[in-house]
């Protein structure tokens, strides 16, 4: 909230004294909203209220009680400044006397003593702004807050979820081994290698699962690093490929790869191949049955490497998000929406980008650009 936003609630401050307010409030570059009616003060919208200057005339005993009703209702963080214009003489006596009290103590209210002297008003108007200001950073502070918890807790749900699917599996694959093992005759070795498989399988996907939550930690407190160290990366293309070919294979994936055969760089390979690990991940998840290319070329100063599926596609106002922490914008989602996110902050590390191109139902193309 800057000064620009921040308004001041007049209630019938006349002659000279509106004329001082004016100036004292142009000064600060705050605009005024004017009123001769206290319930239409009391109406007003308070949330880029910065102050409200009130003239004492303007207070009845019935319009005190209005007004603090008014200002009980504010939030915890706001406690709006109020400067009550006063007046000596008898009828203001009587006003002090009475309802001052209750007044000031209900509120955050600051009295001056007219006629007004331009200096008082001055710093009392600055006080009470400078005080609103704070006001509203601890509202943004309380907000972010709220936003950071809510966010933690929607990733504490999906992450038990993510985690109890694998383990689930994993219990039901080991009973079923314990039967076995007490019926020898079940005891083949070609199922027993296909349940080793599935139970490596469900490992692979925990040990991913807690290996992202360990780098999302690492971002948090800038602690992800990265060792840079000459290497071919289309050699750890090539052995990732192979790696995964049975994974590819598992979902019907055809590959295809377009790759320039010495592409050199200064990178972190470790780092490198998490990223190639996550683009892969995604192919045999989001696009299963359907080609993939894969390709890597040089073009001026740097290393051109893309992932191409056929498969489900990704909507065009969804193109930004998925870089964001735990964005999932598919329904057959099965992960922590923090893959695409940690393999930008890598990238980042790199001085690389990585964008993605695609169109609904028809596959994306994920695209990376790497200095040499
Ligand atoms: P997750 O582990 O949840 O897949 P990612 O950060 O890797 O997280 O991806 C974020 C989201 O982007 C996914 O939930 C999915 O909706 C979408 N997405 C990622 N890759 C693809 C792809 N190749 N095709 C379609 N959607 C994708």
């Amino acid at each position: 909230m800057n000064d620009k936003h921040l308004e001041a609630l007049l209630l019938c401050p006349t002659g000279q004294d509106a004329k001082l307010i004016a100036s004292v409030l142009q000064h600060d570059s705050v605009n005024s909203k004017l009123t001769k009616d206290l319930d239409e003060l009391c109406q007003m919208d308070y949330e880029n209220a910065g102050v409200i200057i009130v003239a004492e005339e303007a207070l009845t005993k019935e319009g005190v009680d209005i007004l603090n009703e008014k200002l009980s209702t504010q939030n915890p963080w706001s406690d709006i400044p109020i400067i009550l214009l006063t007046s000596g003489g008898a009828r203001s006596k009587q006003f002090k006397m009475k309802r001052l009290e209750v007044f000031v103590t209900s509120g955050n209210v600051t009295l001056l003593e007219r006629p007004l002297q331009p200096l008082t008003l001055l710093s009392a108007t600055q006080v009470a702004l400078r005080s609103r200001r704070r006001q509203f950073q601890v509202r943004s502070l309380l907000e972010s807050q709220i936003e950071a918890t809510k966010i933690r807790d929607e990733f504490i749900s999906i992450a038990s979820h993510e985690l109890k699917t694998p383990l689930t599996s994993l219990k039901l694959q080991t009973q079923m081994t314990r039967r076995q093992i007490v019926r020898p005759e079940a005891l083949l070795p070609d199922k027993m290698r296909k349940q080793l498989d599935y139970t490596i399988h469900q490992i692979d996907r925990l040990n991913k699962l807690v290996d992202d939550m360990l780098d999302i930690s690492r971002i948090n407190t800038g602690k992800l690093n990265i060792t840079k160290t000459v290497f071919n990366f289309s050699e750890l293309l090539y052995e990732l490929i192979e790696r995964f070919t049975p994974q590819f294979e598992a979902v019907g994936i055809q590959v295809k790869s377009d790759i320039a055969p010495h592409v050199f760089g200064n990178w972190d390979s470790y780092k490198l191949e998490q990223v190639i690990n996550n683009l892969f991940s995604n192919a045999i998840r989001y696009s299963p049955h359907k080609n993939v290319t894969i390709g890597l070329r040089t073009q001026g100063d740097k290393a051109v490497f893309n992932v191409q599926d056929e498969g489900m596609g990704i909507a065009p106002k969804n193109l930004e998000r998925i870089f964001e922490r735990f964005e999932r914008v598919s329904s057959v989602t099965s992960g922590l929406g923090l893959g695409l996110y940690i393999t930008r902050q890598i990238l980042d590390l790199h001085d690389a980008t990585i964008r993605a191109e695609s169109e609904l139902g028809h596959g994306s193309n994920f695209i990376i650009e790497l200095p040499l």
